[in-house]
């Protein structure tokens, strides 16, 4: 499999934000998110060859239970199964973070965190606008992934405009559990986090949607391998 990098860090993100994690960020992305923090891991061919077993090994070195799976985009990977499976057999527990846009069935992954690209992530440049709008939102897929997982689904903001259009997607989706919505806000630096949390914080109590932190952002800046 081709791993961008594995490293010990707190997860940052989502409902289990602050606990002890291993990171398998897998390379490879189609999607070219105008703001993606994970620029590095986009080509297929970013990071080095490794056997299952060799990552399984590099992630009992760190003493933790939780295992989050990322990218890039996990799902594509035609060896993702085999890895959950090997990892669930060492007793780990999975989360697998997607932008939703492949279906895969009967993973043994605990917790399906799906964050849906909303058009405030389309590139500017014409070429990877337009692979980005064929490609970011399959409704068809994202009502598989919440039907058939434990899932968070965790949508990006970068102004209050955003707010249509996630209700409208959730309306979409349909069957979504409210509880389970969680609001980010797009911020690859510190200062952006903070400016841009009130406007956020706000949006969550107008819709009783879940305030999602960025952990890695307010700690450690968005500094690689955090
Ligand atoms: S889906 Fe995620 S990894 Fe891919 S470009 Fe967008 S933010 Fe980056």
């Amino acid at each position: 499999m081709r791993v961008n990098e594995i490293f010990y860090s707190l997860q940052g993100e989502g409902f289990l934000a602050g606990a002890p994690s291993v990171f398998i960020r897998l390379a490879g992305c189609p999607l070219r998110c105008r703001w993606c923090d994970t620029k590095y891991a986009w080509d297929q061919t970013a990071g080095r060859d490794y056997i299952i077993d060799k990552i399984i090994q590099a992630v009992q070195e760190w003493p933790s239970k939780s295992v989050v799976i990322t990218g890039g985009e996990p799902m594509i990977n035609p060896d993702l199964s085999q890895l959950v499976q090997k990892l669930k057999a060492s007793d780990k527990h999975i989360t697998i973070e997607t932008a939703g846009i492949v279906f895969i069935p009967d993973l043994p992954c605990d917790l399906m965190s799906i964050s849906p690209k909303l058009s405030n992530s389309t590139p500017d440049e014409p070429e990877l606008a337009a692979v980005h709008e064929d490609s970011r939102l399959d409704i068809a897929v994202l009502r598989e992934l919440i039907d058939s997982y434990k899932y968070q689904l965790k949508f990006i903001v970068d102004s209050q405009a955003d707010l249509p259009e996630i209700q409208h997607t959730i309306e979409e989706i349909g069957n979504v559990d409210s509880e389970k919505v969680m609001l980010m806000p797009q911020a690859a630096t510190r200062d952006e986090l903070l400016a841009k949390s009130p406007m956020v914080a706000d949006l969550c109590k107008r819709t009783g949607f879940t305030f999602c932190q960025r952990l890695q952002v307010l700690l450690w800046n968005n500094e690689r391998g955090t």
